[in-house]
């Protein structure tokens, strides 16, 4: 695979292997504007790799090292995500400034990418996260446009078997258990945290992120039986995908 060199100074040593790989859009009009951000040493932010909407993959980062994308986040337990992932920026002007499909040439690039990546280091599919999976209150990228379901087919992330919505099936303190099985971050429960009102917006948060991702459709953070039915459903592909978790 061809990369154009673009080094950036931002960039500290890992703290452990790679585990995940994090999608992200630039959010910018246009691709020198998101490159030149990226290699600025005072915006303190980088990924690994940027696609631009043509296909081209620029090269950041050295996989070995630690790149600042992820910003506060969390999945799975693990805090520190810029040590555990490769970042990569697909332009994108995102949802404040023309969100727009992925071209298709961007794609390609993406999967070619992420194969490289996942051999690499072993990744299993599980391993493809969104930004917004792992910063569901700060974060939207790549948004509801990325096609989610067509990379699970081809290996990256998973996607669940359809799922028939069940009467009385919306429990929110059960959906956040599979939300968290799933590894999202969730509220503390009413019964176990002090501010509803914050457990609640949070919990919105959460459910709008999922949606995002595995229900582009209806993304209202409500959770209907619609939603809920979803959630089990991929909680279940998870827990198949890790049987000894
Ligand atoms: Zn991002």
């Amino acid at each position: 695979m061809n990369f154009i060199e673009r080094p950036s100074p931002n960039f500290n040593a890992r703290a452990t292997d790679v585990r995940h790989a994090v999608v992200h859009y630039t959010g910018m009009q246009s691709r020198d504007e998101a490159l030149q951000r990226l290699c600025d040493p005072e915006a303190k932010v980088s990924a690994h790799y940027l696609i631009d909407q043509e296909g081209a993959a620029f090269r950041l980062i050295a996989e070995e090292q630690r790149a600042w994308h992820a910003g506060v986040s969390y999945w799975r337990g693990v805090r520190d995500i810029n040590s555990t992932s490769i970042g990569i920026e697909l332009c994108n002007p995102g949802h404040d400034g023309g969100y727009r499909p992925f071209p298709s040439a961007q794609m390609t690039t993406l999967k070619e990418l992420l194969s490289g990546i996942f051999a690499r280091h072993g990744l299993s599919s599980d391993a493809l996260l969104a930004h917004s999976d792992i910063a569901p209150s700060r974060k939207l990228d790549p948004g509801e446009l990325f096609p989610w379901r067509d990379f699970a087919k081809s290996g990256f992330g998973l996607w669940p078997a359809d799922a028939v919505p069940v009467a009385g099936h919306a429990d929110l303190t059960g959906a956040l258990r599979r939300l968290s099985e799933i590894g999202y971050a969730v509220p503390t429960t009413p019964e176990e945290g002090s501010d509803i009102l914050n457990a609640n917006c949070a919990a919105t948060d959460v459910i709008k992120a999922f949606q995002r991702r595995y229900l582009p459709d209806q993304i209202d953070g409500r959770l209907d039986n619609l939603t809920a039915a979803r959630i089990s459903a991929v909680a279940v592909a998870y827990a198949l995908h890790r049987p000894t978790a």
